[in-house]
Parts: C-alpha cells; sequence; structure tokens
C-alpha cells in the first residue's frame, strides 16, 4: 500500500530500528514505547486491522503470536502484554496490523 507507513518501514523506505526479519513478518521497536520492551510484530501482508483479516490469514496471525514469544524470551520478558489495536475508537493510529509486545 503506497501511502502505508508500516508498509514503508518494511520496505525500508522509512528507518526504523527492526530487530527480527523472516518471510512473513518484520519487528521493530516503537518509536514512543510504553515499557521498557515495546516491539511492534507486523506482518509484511498490508491488512488494515484485526478487523479485516481473512481465513487465509489464520496461520499468519498465529506467527506473529510465536515471533512475539521467542523476542520476548530474547529480551528477558518474565510478564508481557501482547495487544492488537482493532479500530480507531480502541486507539489504532496506524491501519497496518501490528501487534504490541510490551514488557517491564
Ligand atoms: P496503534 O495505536 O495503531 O495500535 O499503534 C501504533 C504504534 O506505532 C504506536 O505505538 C506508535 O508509537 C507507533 N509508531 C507510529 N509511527 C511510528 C514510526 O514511524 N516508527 C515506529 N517505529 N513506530 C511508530
Ligand atoms: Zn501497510
Amino acid at each position: 500500500m503506497p501511502d502505508c507507513l508500516f508498509c514503508k518501514i518494511i520496505n525500508k523506505e522509512v528507518d526504523s530500528e527492526i530487530v527480527y526479519e523472516d518471510d512473513l513478518c518484520v519487528a521493530f521497536k516503537d518509536i514512543n514505547p510504553k515499557a521498557r520492551v515495546h516491539l511492534l510484530v507486523v506482518p509484511k501482508k498490508h491488512i488494515a486491522s484485526v478487523a479485516d483479516i481473512a481465513e487465509e490469514d489464520e496461520a499468519l496471525m498465529g506467527h506473529l503470536i510465536m515471533v512475539a514469544k521467542k523476542l520476548a524470551a530474547k529480551n528477558d520478558a518474565k510478564g508481557y502484554q501482547l495487544q492488537f489495536n482493532v479500530g480507531k475508537e480502541a486507539g489504532q493510529i496506524i491501519f497496518h496490523v501490528h501487534l504490541h509486545l510490551m514488557a517491564r
């Protein structure tokens, strides 16, 4: 999506601190961290919101959680929060699906 900030980050057209990348997703540091560790795990496929995922995205969405779990362990997180904000009423400001990983 040409005007999507996270697509631009994925394509390296916009700088970010990428901490993980594979064929399906990237993870990078949130620019405005709300916790000691605050990463965003983002599918390379542009999907606006969890409200827009399809049946075919089921494994991809599971993959995001698996990657988040591994990144939490790598960052010595004992406990952590995984969060999807879905819709502007819930505080979603970037309309490209992303899983927040937040650990104190
Ligand atoms: P949302 O509220 O949509 O669930 O979360 C979007 C997140 O993206 C916010 O936590 C915000 O700080 C982060 N963010 C917004 N713009 C940028 C950016 O340009 N770079 C990075 N790394 N994070 C961003
Ligand atoms: Zn996008």
